[in-house]
């Protein structure tokens, strides 16, 4: 039986704690031991189209659920039927006559839509292979994180829904099978998965980033790379203000050379404190990638410095004692921050999955980023951290670098993109400084987008207005695939109408 129902209707939190689901009838979605992917996704989808339409018949609407991370509340819907997917979670190979020919199939893998990006990450490491991107950690499933163009900082590439090559989703109307027109899987393999075919750029460019709001995604078909090592580099530097030109320009190895390595990184993080920027150390990170071999020496997740988020411990003290902020969150990044391995340090090394961490519930979290022109990054840097300094707020502020991202409802738009993220104890004056951050940018011309899984205060005009024709694209994909307007109206939640995403 693949659904089954979780006790009776209730309440439902989500995992970090933001947001809250009223009168919520919860569901999961559960793997079976079909020996194969396909004869177990035909089953699956087959059971979420009846289970959607007992929902539109029971008058209820209905919300997918990845491992419940997101603290924008994408993932909250009240007086509705939630899908727990995280336990529709195994991983499959692929065969090389499952895909069309020319197509290397030992680089794929199908995944079921609720495997944790960690559960993939091992999969595919455990077969020679690795993703090439990904978050700062690795507790989300790969649907739910794709849904929300989720990222880290791999210079040379773009999110994680980048490493989709085809996906299933289920609709009222059907079960398809969704990849680029030129074609991925055999058709006898997507017949096998009881879906439609829809070889479409449109639909795959829009159903790569779905923001929950196409469907019920239920397997991916995911890409991979040669399996890799990094060596990372974490250290605690006090910034000069003209290494921000050289990010923005690109230079990343001059960056590297200052604070780390003299060779090229592949992937750059700075955490500064935003009171004093340049003056208080800045927690840096930077891996560098390396051609694998067997015999490297293993290394803890601690020592390769995977995870930081002892950020929140601090919250209540931040708040309280508001005159202090500025010491109290250098505090406070120095004990949330393993320091080290740095340069003078013996080399550690691990697999990129052996690098990222699955996080514990952060209570009380605000979390809210904005994605600029890399090119703008000196000039954005030192109006926000202006306005915290100004106003307030607890937030650590993070840069990240990343290429543009797959999806037309990407965030990272630009060629060449820098996330600033951030990161601290939920508060009112926290939340408020954010607001005038936004606020500061648009007045001063800086174009941004937010994080569709973070607290960034979006609203349906300024949705429409940051991704342009790319979100009447997506409008029309979302219309090819739901043009019933009453199976569009399952998909909806007073987060996605207010986004505009779901509006008839
Ligand atoms: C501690 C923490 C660290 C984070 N780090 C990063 C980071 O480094 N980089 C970054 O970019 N983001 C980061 N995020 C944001 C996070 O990656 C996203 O919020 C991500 O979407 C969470 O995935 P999830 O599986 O929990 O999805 P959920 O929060 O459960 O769902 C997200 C959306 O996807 C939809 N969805 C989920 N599964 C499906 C499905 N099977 N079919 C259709 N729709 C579905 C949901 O309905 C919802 O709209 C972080 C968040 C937290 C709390």
């Amino acid at each position: 039986m693949p659904i089954v129902q979780l006790g009776s209707e209730g309440r439902w939190r989500n995992y970090h704690g933001t947001g809250t689901c009223e009168a919520a009838t919860r569901f999961a979605l559960r793997a079976g031991d079909a020996p194969r992917g396909r004869d177990e996704l035909a089953a699956a989808a087959r059971a979420v189209q009846v289970w959607l339409a007992d929902a539109a018949a029971a008058g209820r609407r209905v919300r997918p659920l990845g491992a419940g991370w997101s603290p924008s509340n994408i993932n909250i819907a009240s007086e509705s039927w939630l899908l727990h997917t995280r336990r529709f979670n195994r991983c499959f190979r692929i065969a090389a006559d499952d895909v069309r020919p020319g197509l290397d199939a030992a680089a794929l893998m199908l995944v079921e839509a609720g495997a944790l990006v960690d559960e993939v990450s091992d999969k595919l490491e455990a077969q020679g292979r690795s993703l090439w991107t990904s978050g700062a950690g690795n507790g989300q499933t790969f649907a739910g994180a794709a849904a929300t163009g989720t990222h880290g900082s791999m210079i040379a590439h773009g999110g994680i829904q980048d490493h989709i090559r085809a996906l299933q989703i289920v609709t009222p109307a059907g079960i398809f099978w969704i990849e680029p027109a030129a074609g991925v899987m055999s058709d006898a393999f997507i017949a096998a998965t009881g879906s439609v075919p829809l070889r479409d750029d449109e639909l795959f460019a829009a159903a790569q980033l779905p923001v929950g709001a196409l469907g019920i995604v239920t397997a991916l078909v995911v890409d991979s790379v040669p399996r890799f090592l990094i060596r990372p580099i974490q250290n605690l530097r006090t910034v000069d203000r003209a290494a921000l030109a050289w990010l923005a320009v690109g230079d990343f190895r001059r960056f590297s050379a200052a604070y780390a390595l003299d060779r090229d990184p592949d992937f750059v993080q700075m955490i500064v404190n935003p009171y004093k920027p340049f003056k208080r150390p800045a927690m840096l990170r930077f891996l560098y990638r390396e051609p694998w071999r067997d015999d490297y020496p293993r290394a803890t997740p601690g020592q390769l410095g995977a995870g930081y988020d002892a950020l929140s411990l601090l919250g209540r003290l931040l708040n309280d004692y508001p005159w202090a902020r500025g010491a109290l969150l250098q505090y406070a990044m120095k004990l949330g921050y393993a320091s080290g391995p740095d340069v003078d340090d013996p080399p550690v090394y691990g697999s990129w999955g052996e690098g990222l961490d699955t996080h514990r519930p952060l209570a009380d979290l605000f979390n809210a980023s904005v994605t600029i022109d890399r090119a703008d990054l000196a000039r954005a840097f030192e109006l926000i951290c202006a306005v915290y300094a100004r106003h307030g707020g607890s937030t650590v502020v993070t840069l990240r670098f990343m290429r543009r991202a797959g999806g037309l409802l990407a965030p990272a738009r630009f060629a060449h993109n820098a996330v600033i993220d951030f990161d601290g104890p939920r508060s009112r004056r926290t939340a408020e400084a954010y607001a005038r951050v936004v606020d500061r940018l648009d007045a001063e011309g800086v174009a941004f987008t937010r994080h569709w899984g973070k607290s960034c205060n979006l609203d349906a005009a300024r949705v429409a207005a940051d991704y342009g024709e790319d979100f009447r694209r997506w409008c029309r994909a979302r219309d090819r695939l739901l043009p019933d307007p009453a199976h569009r109206t399952l998909f909806r939640s007073a987060v996605l109408d207010g986004l505009g995403l779901t509006c008839p």
